[in-house]
């Protein structure tokens, strides 16, 4: 009657929290005290791979919780694979006992059940030989099954738990992302609100650019091994196979996996998510732990939802970002355009002040256009217009900025160049253009360059402009088709001043 007692006692204790480790500790205590027991381990059953692995424990070989046990394994595989409770008096007898602790002479392991199901084992170690007698066997059998719904209703709770802050943190990503239009802006909120809400080490953007992935934003605490935006091929990798079947993959220990590729020194396991909107790939979503098996194939959904969201506000960023390209593109020959100069001149007047290094304008005329076009027709001097560009822009670096001025003008800007250099490239425009074969013109084009630069020239948008203008006047004057540097604006004034 006493033991009836102590086990109602114990049954309330054990189910009156929803917090796991508060369970399982209440649990060990009441098997330890009420059993006067030396030690006691809960082992939880891993149903992926089906093996037992100590969650937590009391006693003497506390921290020995490295080890997994297949079901069917020593006393406590043995007990989950039976789903009944097995008793070792005397463990040295036993073939099936596997040492765990030097002290131990007598085992029971009780499987911990929910329903019909095997949840984990409550393995009761005990230093003295056969310590456990009938009653006592029978009262933990009884007091295991009060456990196991204790452990159940715990797991329903921190689910249901996780569920709810997931569901929350779903919902702050669409209300925060779908405000945002700047891409990179974009893409650096979904990784930090991704990474804060999934408990991830670490998130990262891919982004599809012509056959290549482009890292383009990534939050987390791994040390990254390879440049931001640095280019990675598309087709390889677990990235690769998760844009190949459009799925999403997981790789629980990445060592194993021979077309990992890493970008962080510390991963383990990577999840990847193909980010696709209304039928397009545009990228994945890579999640990095620095532990193993950090990722379930069961709680994909959710993460799956998340990306979702991210690839419509990518895509959204993306449009928003060619509409305002395009504002900057001039429609006949590709280039940029009048607006765009203007706005880069003040940014690269403003850098080269900043580094202390000099820049260039170059302002281009196409000699006698108002003839070519009377001659040949507007749609033949369409098209000198286009090639004109596009050898320009086929010349010049990748920093160098060619733009139509209007017309048949062109504005360029070199930046880190000096006035020898800049009247050198404006030389090798000029003479490519004279020698060039338009089609339909039996004749040569040729322009009127003159070159201004910061800060010899001046050092405001209207100083260069004005400078640059007066070269390509003194070329027009010169007898056109040639390349002029614009005259020092010291020695004009004292000219002036005569
Ligand atoms: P100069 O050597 O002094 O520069 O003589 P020009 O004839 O080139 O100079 P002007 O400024 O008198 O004429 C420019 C001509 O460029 C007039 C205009 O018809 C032509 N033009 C401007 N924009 C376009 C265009 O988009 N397409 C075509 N086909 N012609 C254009
Ligand atoms: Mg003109
Ligand atoms: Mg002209």
């Amino acid at each position: 009657m006493q033991k009836i007692a102590i086990l109602y006692d114990a049954s309330q204790a054990v189910l009156s929290t929803f917090d796991l480790d508060e369970v399982l500790q209440q649990i060990l205590t009441i098997a330890r005290d009420y059993f006067h027991l030396q030690n006691v381990a809960i082992l939880l059953l891993d149903k992926e791979t089906n093996e037992l692995y100590p969650r937590r424990q009391i006693g003497w070989d506390e921290g020995n919780d490295n080890i997994r046990l297949s079901v069917g394994h020593g006393v406590t595989g043995a007990a989950a694979k039976q789903k009944r409770p097995i008793y070792v008096p005397n463990v040295s007898k036993d073939s099936r006992y596997v040492s765990s602790a030097a002290k131990t002479r007598s085992e029971l392991a009780v499987p911990l059940m929910v329903r019909d199901e095997v949840v984990g084992v409550l393995d009761c170690q005990s230093e003295k030989l056969d310590f456990f007698d009938n009653e006592t066997i029978d009262l933990l059998t009884l007091f295991s099954t009060q456990a196991s719904m204790a452990l159940q209703n715990a797991r329903l709770y921190s689910l249901e738990r996780q569920r709810a802050s997931q569901l929350e943190a779903i919902n702050a990503i669409a209300q925060q992302t779908t405000a945002v239009l700047d891409l990179k802006e974009l893409l650096l909120k979904v990784c930090s609100l991704i990474q804060q809400a999934f408990h991830v080490s670490h998130v990262s953007v891919l982004l599809k650019e012509d056959e290549d992935l482009v890292l383009r934003a990534h939050n987390g605490s791994l040390t990254l091994r390879v440049p931001e935006g640095g280019r990675l091929p598309a087709g390889v990798g677990l990235w690769g196979r998760a844009l190949a079947t459009a799925r999403t993959v997981i790789e629980d220990d990445v060592k194993l996996a021979p077309d990992y590729i890493g970008f962080y020194a510390e991963t383990r396991s990577r999840m990847c998510i193909p980010l696709v909107s209304f039928g397009q790939t545009l990228g994945v979503l890579v999640l990095d732990s620095a532990e193993m098996g950090a990722f379930r194939s069961g709680d994909t959904q959710p993460l799956e939802s998340v990306a979702d969201i991210c690839a419509t506000a990518i895509q959204n960023a993306h449009y928003v970002e060619r509409v305002k390209q395009l504002a900057y593109i001039d429609g006949l020959t590709g280039i940029f355009n009048r607006r765009f100069f203007e706005l880069r001149i003040a940014e690269e007047i403003e850098r080269s002040r900043r580094f202390g290094v000099g820049m260039a304008l170059i302002m281009i005329d196409i000699d006698q256009f108002k003839r070519l076009n009377d001659e040949f027709g507007h749609l033949l001097g369409d098209e000198v217009l286009r090639q004109v560009s596009s050898i320009f822009h086929q010349q010049l670096r990748k920093i160098d900025v060619v733009c139509r001025y209007g017309g048949e003008e062109f504005a360029i800007l070199l930046s880190q160049t000096n006035p020898q250099h800049a009247l050198g490239v404006a030389e090798k425009l000029r003479r490519l253009v004279e020698t060039w074969q338009f089609p339909g013109v039996p004749r040569p084009v040729t322009i009127s360059v003159g070159t201004a630069t910061y800060p010899d020239h001046g050092s405001t948008r209207d100083d260069l402009v004005r400078a640059a203008d007066a070269g390509m006047y003194a070329a027009k004057q010169a007898g056109r088709n040639r390349a002029v540097l614009a005259p020092d604006p010291q020695k004009s004034a004292a000219h002036a001043g005569t």
